[in-house]
Protein backbone atom coordinates (compact mmCIF):
# COMPACT_ATOMS: atom_id res chain seq x y z
CA UNK A 1 0.00 0.00 0.00
CA UNK A 2 1.38 3.50 -0.66
CA UNK A 3 0.72 6.58 0.89
CA UNK A 4 2.14 8.96 -1.30
CA UNK A 5 -0.13 11.43 -1.85
CA UNK A 6 -1.39 12.19 1.57
CA UNK A 7 1.23 11.74 4.46
CA UNK A 8 -0.80 9.46 6.38
CA UNK A 9 -0.31 10.54 10.02
CA UNK A 10 -2.36 7.66 11.31
CA UNK A 11 0.60 5.76 12.31
CA UNK A 12 1.51 7.19 15.43
CA UNK A 13 -0.76 6.03 18.54
CA UNK A 14 -2.04 2.19 18.27
CA UNK A 15 0.70 1.37 20.76
CA UNK A 16 -0.53 4.42 23.27
CA UNK A 17 -3.93 3.63 23.49
CA UNK A 18 -4.52 0.58 26.01
CA UNK A 19 -7.53 -0.93 26.34
CA UNK A 20 -10.15 0.31 28.97
CA UNK A 21 -12.49 -1.38 31.09
CA UNK A 22 -15.93 -1.34 29.49
CA UNK A 23 -19.10 -3.32 29.86
CA UNK A 24 -19.86 -5.63 28.14
CA UNK A 25 -22.56 -3.85 25.87
CA UNK A 26 -21.68 0.03 26.38
CA UNK A 27 -18.79 2.04 26.81
CA UNK A 28 -18.46 5.55 28.45
CA UNK A 29 -17.42 8.21 26.72
CA UNK A 30 -16.78 11.34 28.20
CA UNK A 31 -15.94 15.47 26.99
CA UNK A 32 -16.17 18.61 28.84
CA UNK A 33 -17.91 17.30 31.79
CA UNK A 34 -20.69 15.47 29.77
CA UNK A 35 -21.31 11.94 29.07
CA UNK A 36 -22.87 9.41 27.14
CA UNK A 37 -22.83 5.18 27.20
CA UNK A 38 -22.34 4.38 23.65
CA UNK A 39 -23.39 0.96 22.47
CA UNK A 40 -20.92 -1.44 21.25
CA UNK A 41 -20.78 -3.86 18.13
CA UNK A 42 -17.99 -6.12 18.72
CA UNK A 43 -15.01 -4.56 18.71
CA UNK A 44 -16.92 -1.33 17.10
CA UNK A 45 -18.58 1.88 18.61
CA UNK A 46 -21.79 3.03 17.00
CA UNK A 47 -20.04 6.79 15.95
CA UNK A 48 -23.16 9.03 15.83
CA UNK A 49 -23.51 9.72 19.70
CA UNK A 50 -19.78 9.90 19.96
CA UNK A 51 -19.46 12.88 17.67
CA UNK A 52 -22.70 14.50 19.10
CA UNK A 53 -21.23 14.77 22.43
CA UNK A 54 -18.00 17.34 21.02
CA UNK A 55 -20.82 19.19 18.86
CA UNK A 56 -20.29 17.66 15.87
CA UNK A 57 -23.46 16.72 13.46
CA UNK A 58 -23.65 13.95 11.42
CA UNK A 59 -25.77 13.54 8.10
CA UNK A 60 -26.05 10.39 5.67
CA UNK A 61 -26.58 11.77 1.76
CA UNK A 62 -28.43 9.27 0.58
CA UNK A 63 -27.60 10.26 -3.18
CA UNK A 64 -23.77 10.30 -2.50
CA UNK A 65 -23.58 7.27 -0.14
CA UNK A 66 -21.26 9.06 2.17
CA UNK A 67 -21.62 10.00 5.80
CA UNK A 68 -20.81 14.08 6.31
CA UNK A 69 -19.53 15.47 9.51
CA UNK A 70 -19.74 18.97 10.10
CA UNK A 71 -18.21 20.62 13.10
CA UNK A 72 -17.78 24.41 12.62
CA UNK A 73 -15.91 25.19 9.34
CA UNK A 74 -14.49 21.34 9.41
CA UNK A 75 -16.08 18.84 7.19
CA UNK A 76 -15.42 15.19 7.27
CA UNK A 77 -16.51 12.43 4.20
CA UNK A 78 -16.52 9.02 4.30
CA UNK A 79 -18.19 5.96 2.29
CA UNK A 80 -19.03 3.01 4.57
CA UNK A 81 -16.55 0.17 3.62
CA UNK A 82 -14.36 2.36 2.13
CA UNK A 83 -10.99 2.61 3.65
CA UNK A 84 -11.13 5.94 2.81
CA UNK A 85 -12.20 9.56 4.78
CA UNK A 86 -11.52 13.11 3.22
CA UNK A 87 -11.39 15.18 5.72
CA UNK A 88 -11.06 19.26 5.03
CA UNK A 89 -10.35 18.24 1.59
CA UNK A 90 -7.57 16.24 2.36
CA UNK A 91 -7.97 12.54 1.39
CA UNK A 92 -6.52 9.94 4.44
CA UNK A 93 -6.07 6.54 3.31
CA UNK A 94 -7.59 4.57 6.88
CA UNK A 95 -6.24 1.16 8.18
CA UNK A 96 -9.77 0.28 8.21
CA UNK A 97 -13.32 1.15 7.13
CA UNK A 98 -16.52 2.07 8.82
CA UNK A 99 -19.56 0.12 8.58
CA UNK A 100 -23.38 0.27 8.91
CA UNK A 101 -25.22 -0.10 12.05
CA UNK A 102 -28.23 0.10 13.65
CA UNK A 103 -27.71 3.31 14.89
CA UNK A 104 -26.34 4.51 11.24
CA UNK A 105 -22.75 4.02 11.31
CA UNK A 106 -20.12 2.25 13.81
CA UNK A 107 -16.51 1.90 13.64
CA UNK A 108 -13.45 0.85 16.24
CA UNK A 109 -11.78 3.01 18.17
CA UNK A 110 -8.67 3.73 16.39
CA UNK A 111 -11.00 4.46 13.82
CA UNK A 112 -12.98 7.17 16.09
CA UNK A 113 -9.92 7.97 17.23
CA UNK A 114 -7.55 8.25 14.42
CA UNK A 115 -9.92 9.29 11.07
CA UNK A 116 -12.49 11.24 12.97
CA UNK A 117 -11.80 12.83 15.95
CA UNK A 118 -7.43 13.56 14.96
CA UNK A 119 -9.11 15.50 12.07
CA UNK A 120 -11.36 17.72 14.20
CA UNK A 121 -8.76 18.44 16.55
CA UNK A 122 -9.03 15.82 19.36
CA UNK A 123 -8.02 12.63 21.00
CA UNK A 124 -9.26 10.13 22.92
CA UNK A 125 -7.58 9.32 26.33
CA UNK A 126 -8.45 5.82 27.84
CA UNK A 127 -9.69 6.27 31.49
CA UNK A 128 -10.98 3.29 33.86
CA UNK A 129 -14.98 3.72 32.69
CA UNK A 130 -14.18 4.45 28.81
CA UNK A 131 -12.76 7.17 26.67
CA UNK A 132 -12.30 10.65 27.53
CA UNK A 133 -12.46 13.07 24.72
CA UNK A 134 -9.54 15.75 24.93
CA UNK A 135 -9.22 18.73 22.61
CA UNK A 136 -5.58 18.70 20.51
CA UNK A 137 -4.87 16.23 18.11
CA UNK A 138 -2.82 14.00 19.08
CA UNK A 139 0.02 14.73 16.18
CA UNK A 140 1.55 17.86 16.99
CA UNK A 141 5.44 16.29 17.12
CA UNK A 142 8.03 18.52 15.90
CA UNK A 143 8.82 17.38 12.31
CA UNK A 144 12.37 18.44 11.07
CA UNK A 145 12.32 20.83 7.38
CA UNK A 146 15.62 21.09 5.67
CA UNK A 147 15.36 22.91 2.59
CA UNK A 148 17.09 22.83 -0.56
CA UNK A 149 16.51 25.39 -3.61
CA UNK A 150 16.75 25.17 -7.37
CA UNK A 151 17.30 28.26 -9.46
CA UNK A 152 16.32 27.75 -13.09
CA UNK A 153 15.93 30.57 -16.09
CA UNK A 154 11.75 31.44 -15.00
CA UNK A 155 11.07 29.40 -12.35
CA UNK A 156 12.74 27.98 -8.76
CA UNK A 157 12.25 24.76 -7.48
CA UNK A 158 12.49 24.81 -3.56
CA UNK A 159 12.06 21.30 -1.85
CA UNK A 160 11.24 20.85 1.87
CA UNK A 161 12.82 17.50 2.98
CA UNK A 162 11.22 16.41 6.09
CA UNK A 163 12.42 13.55 8.41
CA UNK A 164 8.81 12.07 8.80
CA UNK A 165 5.32 11.91 6.67
CA UNK A 166 2.98 14.77 8.41
CA UNK A 167 0.63 16.57 6.65
CA UNK A 168 1.22 19.63 5.06
CA UNK A 169 -0.50 22.14 2.60
CA UNK A 170 1.55 25.13 0.92
CA UNK A 171 -0.95 28.33 0.07
CA UNK A 172 0.50 31.93 -1.21
CA UNK A 173 0.46 34.51 2.02
CA UNK A 174 -1.22 37.13 2.35
CA UNK A 175 1.70 39.24 2.79
CA UNK A 176 3.40 37.66 -0.17
CA UNK A 177 5.29 34.65 -0.29
CA UNK A 178 4.07 31.44 0.66
CA UNK A 179 3.16 29.70 3.71
CA UNK A 180 3.41 25.79 4.24
CA UNK A 181 0.67 25.03 7.06
CA UNK A 182 1.31 21.45 9.05
CA UNK A 183 -1.84 20.44 10.35
CA UNK A 184 -0.33 17.67 12.67
CA UNK A 185 3.03 19.36 13.45
CA UNK A 186 5.39 21.80 14.43
CA UNK A 187 7.79 22.09 11.61
CA UNK A 188 11.57 22.82 13.03
CA UNK A 189 13.95 23.84 9.98
CA UNK A 190 17.12 22.08 10.05
CA UNK A 191 20.08 24.82 10.74
CA UNK A 192 22.58 23.19 9.08
CA UNK A 193 20.97 23.36 5.79
CA UNK A 194 21.96 26.03 3.36
CA UNK A 195 19.52 27.69 1.24
CA UNK A 196 20.45 29.90 -1.68
CA UNK A 197 18.22 30.84 -4.14
CA UNK A 198 17.42 34.33 -6.00
CA UNK A 199 13.95 34.16 -5.46
CA UNK A 200 13.57 33.18 -1.68
CA UNK A 201 14.89 35.89 0.57
CA UNK A 202 14.17 34.13 3.80
CA UNK A 203 12.66 31.22 5.16
CA UNK A 204 11.30 30.67 8.77
CA UNK A 205 9.70 28.28 11.23
CA UNK A 206 6.66 29.67 13.01
CA UNK A 207 4.40 27.41 15.41
CA UNK A 208 2.89 24.91 12.85
CA UNK A 209 3.79 26.57 9.46
CA UNK A 210 7.11 27.42 7.18
CA UNK A 211 6.91 31.32 6.09
CA UNK A 212 8.91 31.81 2.72
CA UNK A 213 9.55 35.28 1.83
CA UNK A 214 9.86 35.70 -1.80
CA UNK A 215 11.61 38.66 -3.96
CA UNK A 216 8.97 40.82 -5.55
CA UNK A 217 6.62 39.26 -7.51
CA UNK A 218 7.60 36.11 -7.15
CA UNK A 219 4.84 33.81 -5.84
CA UNK A 220 3.59 29.91 -5.62
CA UNK A 221 2.66 28.44 -8.76
CA UNK A 222 2.14 24.96 -7.76
CA UNK A 223 2.92 22.56 -5.23
CA UNK A 224 2.72 19.17 -4.12
CA UNK A 225 3.84 16.18 -1.52
CA UNK A 226 6.21 13.24 -2.68
CA UNK A 227 7.47 10.82 -0.28
CA UNK A 228 10.57 7.92 0.24
CA UNK A 229 11.52 10.44 1.20
CA UNK A 230 8.52 12.69 2.26
CA UNK A 231 9.33 16.33 1.02
CA UNK A 232 6.91 19.30 -0.32
CA UNK A 233 7.73 20.37 -3.58
CA UNK A 234 7.21 24.11 -4.19
CA UNK A 235 7.61 25.77 -7.70
CA UNK A 236 8.21 29.33 -7.09
CA UNK A 237 8.07 31.92 -10.55
CA UNK A 238 6.30 35.38 -11.32
CA UNK A 239 3.06 35.43 -11.06
CA UNK A 240 1.44 36.26 -13.88
CA UNK A 241 -2.27 37.37 -14.34
CA UNK A 242 -4.37 34.89 -16.62
CA UNK A 243 -3.94 35.48 -20.05
CA UNK A 244 -7.85 35.75 -21.81
CA UNK A 245 -8.52 32.54 -23.97
CA UNK A 246 -7.71 32.99 -27.36
CA UNK A 247 -10.81 33.23 -30.30
CA UNK A 248 -10.10 29.50 -31.26
CA UNK A 249 -11.29 28.40 -27.87
CA UNK A 250 -14.08 30.25 -27.63
CA UNK A 251 -15.25 28.79 -31.02
CA UNK A 252 -14.82 25.31 -30.18
CA UNK A 253 -17.02 25.34 -26.98
CA UNK A 254 -20.14 26.69 -27.27
CA UNK A 255 -22.72 26.38 -24.38
CA UNK A 256 -22.17 25.15 -20.71
CA UNK A 257 -19.30 23.66 -19.72
CA UNK A 258 -19.67 19.59 -20.64
CA UNK A 259 -18.26 16.81 -19.23
CA UNK A 260 -15.92 14.72 -21.39
CA UNK A 261 -16.48 11.28 -21.84
CA UNK A 262 -13.28 9.71 -23.05
CA UNK A 263 -13.98 6.21 -24.84
CA UNK A 264 -10.93 4.62 -24.30
CA UNK A 265 -8.61 3.10 -27.14
CA UNK A 266 -10.13 3.74 -30.98
CA UNK A 267 -9.45 2.82 -34.49
CA UNK A 268 -6.38 0.87 -34.81
CA UNK A 269 -5.83 0.43 -30.90
CA UNK A 270 -8.41 -2.11 -29.89
CA UNK A 271 -7.42 -2.59 -26.03
CA UNK A 272 -8.51 -5.78 -24.61
CA UNK A 273 -10.16 -8.32 -26.19
CA UNK A 274 -12.30 -11.08 -24.70
CA UNK A 275 -12.47 -14.27 -25.45
CA UNK A 276 -16.03 -13.64 -27.54
CA UNK A 277 -14.23 -11.05 -29.57
CA UNK A 278 -15.56 -8.07 -27.89
CA UNK A 279 -13.10 -5.22 -28.01
CA UNK A 280 -12.76 -2.81 -25.65
CA UNK A 281 -12.46 0.07 -28.21
CA UNK A 282 -16.29 -0.95 -28.90
CA UNK A 283 -17.39 -1.38 -25.52
CA UNK A 284 -16.24 2.14 -24.27
CA UNK A 285 -17.63 3.92 -27.19
CA UNK A 286 -21.04 1.50 -26.59
CA UNK A 287 -21.11 2.41 -22.81
CA UNK A 288 -19.53 5.76 -23.61
CA UNK A 289 -22.53 6.91 -26.08
CA UNK A 290 -25.14 5.09 -23.16
CA UNK A 291 -23.29 7.39 -20.63
CA UNK A 292 -23.80 10.72 -22.79
CA UNK A 293 -27.88 9.71 -23.40
CA UNK A 294 -27.57 9.66 -19.65
CA UNK A 295 -26.41 12.86 -18.80
CA UNK A 296 -27.95 14.86 -21.03
CA UNK A 297 -31.34 13.04 -20.22
CA UNK A 298 -30.24 15.07 -17.07
CA UNK A 299 -29.76 17.82 -18.20
CA UNK A 300 -25.73 17.91 -18.47
CA UNK A 301 -23.86 18.98 -21.49
CA UNK A 302 -21.15 16.15 -22.64
CA UNK A 303 -18.68 15.97 -25.46
CA UNK A 304 -16.85 12.49 -26.08
CA UNK A 305 -12.89 13.04 -27.13
CA UNK A 306 -13.24 10.38 -30.01
CA UNK A 307 -16.05 9.33 -32.86
CA UNK A 308 -16.71 5.94 -33.52
CA UNK A 309 -13.39 4.40 -35.28
CA UNK A 310 -11.18 7.30 -34.37
CA UNK A 311 -8.23 7.26 -32.52
CA UNK A 312 -6.76 9.91 -30.35
CA UNK A 313 -3.31 10.30 -28.69
CA UNK A 314 -3.61 9.90 -25.09
CA UNK A 315 -2.60 13.29 -24.15
CA UNK A 316 -4.90 15.35 -26.84
CA UNK A 317 -7.91 14.00 -24.74
CA UNK A 318 -7.00 15.68 -21.85
CA UNK A 319 -5.59 18.61 -23.86
CA UNK A 320 -9.45 18.87 -25.53
CA UNK A 321 -10.87 18.56 -22.14
CA UNK A 322 -8.73 21.47 -20.95
CA UNK A 323 -9.55 23.62 -23.96
CA UNK A 324 -13.39 23.07 -23.69
CA UNK A 325 -12.73 23.86 -19.62
CA UNK A 326 -14.88 20.62 -18.84
CA UNK A 327 -16.24 20.10 -15.73
CA UNK A 328 -15.23 16.99 -15.76
CA UNK A 329 -13.62 14.07 -17.50
CA UNK A 330 -13.97 10.50 -17.18
CA UNK A 331 -12.10 8.30 -19.21
CA UNK A 332 -14.00 4.16 -20.10
CA UNK A 333 -11.89 1.39 -20.13
CA UNK A 334 -12.15 -2.31 -19.75
CA UNK A 335 -9.66 -4.49 -17.63
CA UNK A 336 -7.68 -7.39 -18.52
CA UNK A 337 -5.78 -9.59 -15.70
CA UNK A 338 -3.99 -12.56 -16.43
CA UNK A 339 -6.35 -14.18 -13.45
CA UNK A 340 -9.40 -15.25 -15.72
CA UNK A 341 -11.28 -14.96 -12.43
CA UNK A 342 -11.04 -11.85 -11.53
CA UNK A 343 -14.35 -9.51 -12.57
CA UNK A 344 -15.64 -6.06 -11.62
CA UNK A 345 -14.95 -2.12 -11.59
CA UNK A 346 -12.58 -0.29 -10.93
CA UNK A 347 -12.59 3.57 -10.61
CA UNK A 348 -8.81 5.34 -10.58
CA UNK A 349 -7.47 8.91 -10.03
CA UNK A 350 -4.35 10.37 -11.07
CA UNK A 351 -1.78 9.32 -8.10
CA UNK A 352 1.30 12.63 -8.50
CA UNK A 353 4.15 10.31 -8.86
CA UNK A 354 4.91 6.82 -9.94
CA UNK A 355 3.79 4.36 -8.05
CA UNK A 356 0.21 3.04 -7.49
CA UNK A 357 -1.94 2.10 -4.85
CA UNK A 358 -0.98 -1.54 -5.14
CA UNK A 359 0.61 -3.70 -8.02
CA UNK A 360 -2.63 -4.54 -9.54
CA UNK A 361 -3.51 -1.10 -10.28
CA UNK A 362 0.11 -0.62 -11.44
CA UNK A 363 -0.56 -3.42 -13.66
CA UNK A 364 -3.57 -1.62 -15.22
CA UNK A 365 -1.81 1.43 -15.58
CA UNK A 366 0.90 0.11 -17.75
CA UNK A 367 -1.16 -1.95 -19.84
CA UNK A 368 -3.38 1.26 -20.73
CA UNK A 369 -0.70 3.59 -20.80
CA UNK A 370 0.82 1.80 -23.83
CA UNK A 371 -2.51 2.58 -25.69
CA UNK A 372 -2.69 5.30 -28.02
CA UNK A 373 -1.78 5.72 -31.64
CA UNK A 374 0.68 9.08 -31.23
CA UNK A 375 3.79 8.89 -29.36
CA UNK A 376 3.92 9.90 -25.66
CA UNK A 377 7.26 9.81 -24.99
CA UNK A 378 7.50 13.34 -23.25
CA UNK A 379 10.21 13.83 -21.06
CA UNK A 380 10.59 13.61 -17.10
CA UNK A 381 9.97 17.22 -16.84
CA UNK A 382 6.73 17.33 -18.95
CA UNK A 383 5.20 14.73 -16.54
CA UNK A 384 6.14 16.67 -13.83
CA UNK A 385 3.99 19.49 -15.33
CA UNK A 386 1.35 17.62 -16.46
CA UNK A 387 1.55 16.10 -12.91
CA UNK A 388 0.90 19.78 -11.70
CA UNK A 389 -2.03 20.07 -13.52
CA UNK A 390 -4.08 17.69 -11.99
CA UNK A 391 -2.93 18.16 -8.57
CA UNK A 392 -5.58 21.16 -7.99
CA UNK A 393 -8.10 18.89 -9.31
CA UNK A 394 -7.05 15.94 -7.27
CA UNK A 395 -8.94 16.18 -3.95
CA UNK A 396 -12.43 16.03 -6.15
CA UNK A 397 -11.00 13.55 -8.30
CA UNK A 398 -10.95 11.44 -5.67
CA UNK A 399 -14.28 12.78 -4.38
CA UNK A 400 -15.54 12.23 -8.11
CA UNK A 401 -14.08 8.54 -7.75
CA UNK A 402 -15.51 7.79 -4.50
CA UNK A 403 -18.96 8.76 -5.73
CA UNK A 404 -18.56 6.31 -9.33
CA UNK A 405 -17.44 3.90 -7.57
CA UNK A 406 -20.28 3.24 -4.52
CA UNK A 407 -22.51 2.99 -7.41
CA UNK A 408 -20.74 0.25 -9.46
CA UNK A 409 -20.03 -1.81 -6.30
CA UNK A 410 -23.84 -1.41 -5.67
CA UNK A 411 -24.41 -2.57 -9.19
CA UNK A 412 -22.51 -5.08 -9.45
CA UNK A 413 -22.54 -6.21 -5.76
CA UNK A 414 -19.16 -6.27 -5.58
CA UNK A 415 -17.21 -5.47 -1.80
CA UNK A 416 -13.68 -6.01 -2.90
CA UNK A 417 -12.69 -3.85 -5.55
CA UNK A 418 -12.37 -0.05 -5.13
CA UNK A 419 -10.45 3.65 -5.72
CA UNK A 420 -7.18 3.16 -6.60
CA UNK A 421 -4.62 5.79 -7.70
CA UNK A 422 -2.24 5.14 -10.44
CA UNK A 423 -0.13 7.28 -13.00
CA UNK A 424 -2.78 7.05 -16.02
CA UNK A 425 -1.14 8.99 -18.89
CA UNK A 426 -4.68 9.60 -19.68
CA UNK A 427 -5.55 11.54 -16.66
CA UNK A 428 -1.91 13.53 -16.87
CA UNK A 429 -2.81 17.02 -17.63
CA UNK A 430 -6.50 17.39 -16.99
CA UNK A 431 -6.78 20.07 -14.87
CA UNK A 432 -10.43 19.48 -13.96
CA UNK A 433 -11.64 16.71 -11.69
CA UNK A 434 -10.34 13.62 -13.51
CA UNK A 435 -11.68 9.53 -13.29
CA UNK A 436 -10.33 6.48 -15.06
CA UNK A 437 -13.68 3.99 -14.71
CA UNK A 438 -12.08 0.25 -15.84
CA UNK A 439 -15.82 -0.81 -16.06
CA UNK A 440 -14.87 -4.93 -16.05
CA UNK A 441 -12.69 -7.29 -17.02
CA UNK A 442 -12.98 -9.04 -21.00
CA UNK A 443 -10.85 -11.64 -19.55
CA UNK A 444 -13.31 -12.83 -17.18
CA UNK A 445 -15.44 -15.21 -19.60
CA UNK A 446 -18.41 -14.62 -17.75
CA UNK A 447 -18.34 -10.86 -17.13
CA UNK A 448 -17.42 -10.31 -21.19
CA UNK A 449 -20.88 -11.92 -22.26
CA UNK A 450 -22.39 -9.62 -19.49
CA UNK A 451 -20.60 -6.73 -20.96
CA UNK A 452 -21.67 -7.48 -24.45
CA UNK A 453 -25.45 -6.97 -23.37
CA UNK A 454 -27.11 -3.31 -24.35
CA UNK A 455 -28.38 -3.62 -20.83
CA UNK A 456 -25.49 -4.12 -19.31
CA UNK A 457 -24.10 -1.32 -20.60
CA UNK A 458 -27.51 0.67 -20.10
CA UNK A 459 -26.89 0.02 -16.20
CA UNK A 460 -23.30 0.77 -16.14
CA UNK A 461 -24.00 4.18 -17.82
CA UNK A 462 -26.75 4.76 -15.39
CA UNK A 463 -24.63 3.86 -12.28
CA UNK A 464 -21.72 5.74 -13.68
CA UNK A 465 -23.85 8.84 -14.80
CA UNK A 466 -25.83 8.59 -10.71
CA UNK A 467 -22.71 9.15 -9.48
CA UNK A 468 -21.17 11.66 -11.90
CA UNK A 469 -25.16 13.86 -10.87
CA UNK A 470 -23.89 12.75 -7.28
CA UNK A 471 -20.59 14.44 -7.32
CA UNK A 472 -21.95 17.39 -9.01
CA UNK A 473 -24.64 17.92 -6.19
ZN1 LIG B 1 -8.00 0.51 -21.87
Amino acid sequence: MRKALIFSFLFLLTASLLPAQESMHTVEFQYAGRSVLVPKLGNRVEVIPILALIGAGAEYSLSAGTYVVALGEQRLQFTPGHKLVLANGVLLNTKEAAVPSPGGIAASISFVDQSLLGPLGFRLEPIPQGYRIAPGARFADPVSVRPAAADFAATTTLVLTLDRATAAVAEPAEDGGIVVRFDDSSPRLDPTARLQSRRVRSITSNGREVVIKTSPDIGLLNSHLLDDPPRVIIELGAVIPKPTPAPAQALERSGPPPIVIDPGHGGKDTGAVGGNGLTERDLTMAVAQRLAAELEARGLAVRLTRDDGEGRALTDRTALANRLEAKLFVSLHANASTFSSVRGAETYYMSLDAQATDAAAAATAKLENEAGEASDERSDLDLILWDLAQTSALNESAELAVAVQTRLNALLDLRDRGVKQAPFVVLTGATMPAILVEIGFLSNPAEASRLARPEHQQELARAIATGIEAFLR
